[in-house]
């Protein structure tokens, strides 16, 4: 069972995935959790790249191809091998953040991001992907507050507009693919979210 966990900043994207592994372990069900970009060593040394000063001057076609590498070498390392030995797999971002960061934010042709997600995930599709949505405002208030940044001149109109779109197109996505995706209010308290997140993935449990 492969389980994505998706949605723009400051959803609680990283604290819901270790409640979900936490609720499954509990059930006897062996999991492991996962993020991308990373996820494997060669991956973890592309995010290095991808996150440093360097990447700044990458135009987006080279910085679509270096996160379509990575989860290449996540699936093929990875996912895949723990997927084929039974184990539930919770990742944190997956190819639905490359489809809306680099894809509708990024504004790259749709098939250039088709192509690249076609090689790099080469048939692993996630079972169940969980989108986080909460209005942007919140989710950039929530990651800046993490940063130990509460400078409000961050919350510009162009930032929120970022946000908002890929908001949309998170939604979108959940239209689009109605039985690989849920959308669930991220503004709901922790428990109240978990107990959601937990019960979108109860009917594919493998016995
Ligand atoms: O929210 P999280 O900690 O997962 O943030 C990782 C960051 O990496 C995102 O905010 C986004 O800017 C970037 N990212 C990206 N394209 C992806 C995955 C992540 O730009 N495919």
């Amino acid at each position: 069972l492969f389980v994505t966990f998706e949605g723009g900043e400051g959803a609680g994207k990283s604290t819901q995935l270790r409640l979900l592994a936490d609720s499954l372990r509990a059930r006897g069900y062996e999991v492991l959790t996962t993020r991308e970009p990373g996820g494997s060593p060669g991956a973890e040394a592309v995010r290095h790249v991808l996150l440093s000063g360097a990447a700044e001057s990458f135009g987006v076609r080279m910085e679509a191809i270096l996160f379509a590498a990575a989860r290449s070498d996540h699936v093929e390392e990875v996912i895949r091998p723990s997927l084929d030995k039974g184990i539930i797999v919770l990742c944190d971002r997956f190819m639905d953040s490359s489809r809306v960061y680099q894809g509708i934010t990024g504004n790259l042709e749709q098939s250039f991001v088709e192509s690249l997600e076609r090689v790099a995930i080469d048939g692993v599709v996630p079972d169940r992907t969980v989108i986080f949505d909460l209005p942007a405002s919140v989710g950039l208030e929530r990651a800046q507050r993490r940063a130990g940044d509460d400078n409000p001149d961050r919350f510009e109109k162009e930032q929120l507009e970022t946000h908002e779109k890929r908001r949309d197109a998170f939604l979108d996505i959940a239209r689009r693919d109605s039985e690989r995706c849920r959308v669930v209010d991220a503004t709901q308290p922790v428990e109240a979210i978990a107990a959601e997140v937990l019960s979108l993935v109860e009917a594919l449990l493998p016995h």
